[in-house]
């Protein structure tokens, strides 16, 4: 009864769905509901927002009082002559809100960003912006190389100032990441809620963290409610691109079924993503294993799982997920890893929404934007003071500073209470700061799927691969089928094309040190940008989609001055990329990610963090929503 779908709006149903519903959420929706900012003053107040408590830490009689304050509203409001537009009360009083919600003072320089991702109608700073005043756009002509959750954004803005572009995708399908990684287990580990276009909502994820099928749908989706199939070629890789000095457009080669095309552009866009180009590790015998043996990112049709003996490498982000989902259908599974990943205690990792909650999402005035907001700030930048290093700290270096070593300690006493056999202690609890590389979301599914009777852990150092299966110093396992859970190539940027600005190959000059301007612009790439490009991956906070809302919209404002100043080239001034860097390395240098006992895909082969950002969110979303033109030369 608790999780039947909502399809009537009676009052058992109302009162049906208010069981599932985040109380401060509730309460944040009721001043819309009621017209009047006063109904928070009679309420319980939350008492903070922390990952994974949606309930202010209220008690179950502050709950009740919500509840028995609402009912009647909510069914006054369903049920009587509702108002049809969405109440919206001033600025100060949405701050007012906000710091109800989350049980905190949400600081001023907030403000802004959180009213614009709030997106209830009120804010300026709306998302969305206006379509150019331009007579003639047509001679402008943009290449979009990507059609995942960056390239599906990018197509989506362009659009709307009506700019012409088309979208080359290497694949036959939209989603990037969601449609490559195909593997048993894949999902989100960034709350569903949150990781979604800010103007694109779903009220209906059947988890809070779904899997690849409902991700892969909703972009799709997303795809073609803009349109932008016929602007898409798919099974089109580009391989190279050249900038013309004396045209100022860039010169594109592509292939597409087995052919060779050239095109120009006047500008490229570059959504090709950090986690797109797999990275198979360095293994003698890689290539003479007689079983099946896969990258992640390339799970085959046919099945390797089923009652066989089955390897997997790596305990990443991928494997975390792969190997509680496949441990069940192997008759024995191995698991090699190189360092026990840290994990933030999740008991929502592999929950389902209730139907209850998808209505009041899908149809309380307010609670889905404030059920985001309340995802969204302790997620956000909270965690990343505790991130920087305390020079003074004499805790050892498993951890970084006092903080840090109290979450080294509860995130350690929550593995040792899921251990039965202790002597597994010592494999599974990770020898390095917590937060140095990704964390992952436990629900107790790893180490519970790592105990079972057919796993077996294994952190010996693997020498090489034979015909047979994978040997290590003193011993030879014998496998069917080796899974390649190694992660991607995320330092190598753009490798795979050739990007050459006038100056010589992009990778040539950088190798995998990549110089930027907020990782959007380089100043040996005219007339070229990027989403999600080196420094703009988070570790300390939400989603990528917010990054990638924040570098389409500075974009765009580049695209908007070109296009109105009628100017052919523009480049990020030298000075600007170098300040930029010496303050980006500077921070990061101090920063958890960097300590010498992490080695991360974040970093690059001199151990420098390289695709992970140390900023605050609302510092990145100030600097991209200000493009300077005086950062540029024309
Ligand atoms: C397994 C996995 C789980 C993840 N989970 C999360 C998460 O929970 N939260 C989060 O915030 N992020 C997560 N990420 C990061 C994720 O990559 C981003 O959130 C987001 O999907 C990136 O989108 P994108 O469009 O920038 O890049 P991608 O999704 O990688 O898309 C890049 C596109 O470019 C295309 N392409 C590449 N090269 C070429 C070329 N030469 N020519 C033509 N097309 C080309 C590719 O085919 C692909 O479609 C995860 C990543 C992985 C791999």
């Amino acid at each position: 009864m608790h999780n039947q779908k909502i399809v009537k709006i009676n009052k058992n149903n109302i009162s049906l769905a208010l069981k599932s519903a985040s109380f401060p959420v509730l309460a944040a929706s009721l001043v819309h509901v009621v017209g009047d900012i006063g109904i928070l003053d009679d309420l319980p107040k939350p008492k903070m927002a922390m990952l994974g408590e949606v309930q202010g830490y209220l008690s179950e009689e502050e709950k009740a009082l919500i509840e028995t304050v609402a009912l009647p509203l909510l069914e006054e409001y369903f049920l009587g002559n509702r108002q049809k537009d969405l109440y919206v009360p001033s600025d100060q009083d949405m701050h007012k809100i906000m710091n109800y919600v989350v049980g905190t003072d949400v600081s001023e320089d907030y403000v802004p960003m959180m009213l614009e991702e709030l997106n209830l109608g009120l804010s300026e700073d709306k998302v969305n912006v206006e379509p150019l005043d331009v007579k003639d756009n047509s001679q402008f002509s943009v290449l979009i190389i990507g059609a995942g959750m960056s390239g599906i954004l990018m197509g989506i803005k362009l659009a709307e100032r009506g700019i012409p572009f088309k979208i080359y995708e290497k694949n036959n399908s939209v989603g990037g990441t969601w449609t490559e990684n195909r593997y048993p287990g894949c999902r989100v580990d960034i709350a569903n809620h949150f990781y979604s276009y800010s103007f694109e909502e779903n009220h209906q994820w059947s988890e809070y963290f779904s899997k690849q099928p409902e991700l892969e749908e909703y972009f799709q989706k997303c795809f073609t409610k803009y349109q932008l199939a016929e602007i898409t070629q798919f099974n089109t890789e580009v391989s190279s691109m050249t900038f013309n000095d004396s045209s100022n457009m860039w010169t594109v080669q592509s292939k597409s079924d087995g052919q060779e095309y050239g095109e120009v552009f006047n500008l490229v866009i570059s959504c090709v993503g950090q986690l797109n180009q797999p990275k198979l590790p360095e293994i003698h015998g890689l290539d003479l294993f007689d079983g099946g043996i896969f990258h992640s990112a390339r799970w085959p049709e046919d099945n390797h799982i089923l009652g066989k003996k089955v390897a997997v490498i790596g305990s990443g982000a991928s494997a975390f997920q792969i190997v509680p989902a496949i441990a069940d259908d192997c008759k024995e599974l191995t698991v090699f890893q190189r360092s026990a990943p840290w994990m933030f205690p999740n008991p929502d990792y592999h929950r389902e929404v209730e139907e209850g909650k998808k209505w009041l999402l899908e149809n309380l005035p307010g609670y889905s934007r404030w059920y985001r907001f309340l995802l969204f700030w302790p997620g956000s930048d909270q965690l990343l003071d505790s991130l920087f290093v305390d020079p003074d700290w004499q805790g050892g270096d498993t951890s970084i500073n006092e903080t840090n070593d109290q979450m080294r300690e509860i995130f350690t006493d929550a593995i040792l209470a899921q251990l039965q056999d202790e002597s597994l202690a010592e494999k599974v609890i990770p020898n390095y700061p917590p937060f140095g590389k990704r964390m992952l979301q436990d629900n107790g599914a790893w180490l519970q799927s790592l105990q079972k009777n057919n796993v077996k852990l294994v952190t010996d150092e693997i020498q090489e691969i034979t015909h047979a299966g994978i040997s290590t110093k003193d011993h030879l396992s014998e496998f069917d089928t080796i899974i390649l859970a190694t992660g991607f190539k995320a330092q190598e940027f753009f490798s795979s094309m050739l990007v050459d600005g006038g100056s010589g190959y992009f990778h040539e000059q950088y190798g995998d040190s990549p110089q930027s301007y907020l990782g959007i612009t380089f100043d040996t790439l005219p007339n070229f940008f990027s989403t999600y490009g080196p420094g703009t991956n988070l570790a300390h906070a939400g989603s990528i989609i917010f990054n990638s809302e924040c570098q389409v919209r500075y974009i765009c404002s580049v695209i908007d001055h070109m296009i109105l100043n009628n100017l052919k080239s523009l480049k990020v001034k030298k000075d600007t990329v170098k300040t930029y860097q010496e303050k980006l390395e500077a921070r990061l240098e101090q920063m958890v990610w960097q300590h010498p006992k992490v080695s991360s895909w974040y970093q690059n082969s001199q151990g420098k963090v390289v695709t992970t950002s140390p900023w605050r969110l609302v510092e990145y979303w100030r600097w991209t929503k200000n493009f300077q033109p005086s950062d540029y030369e024309f």
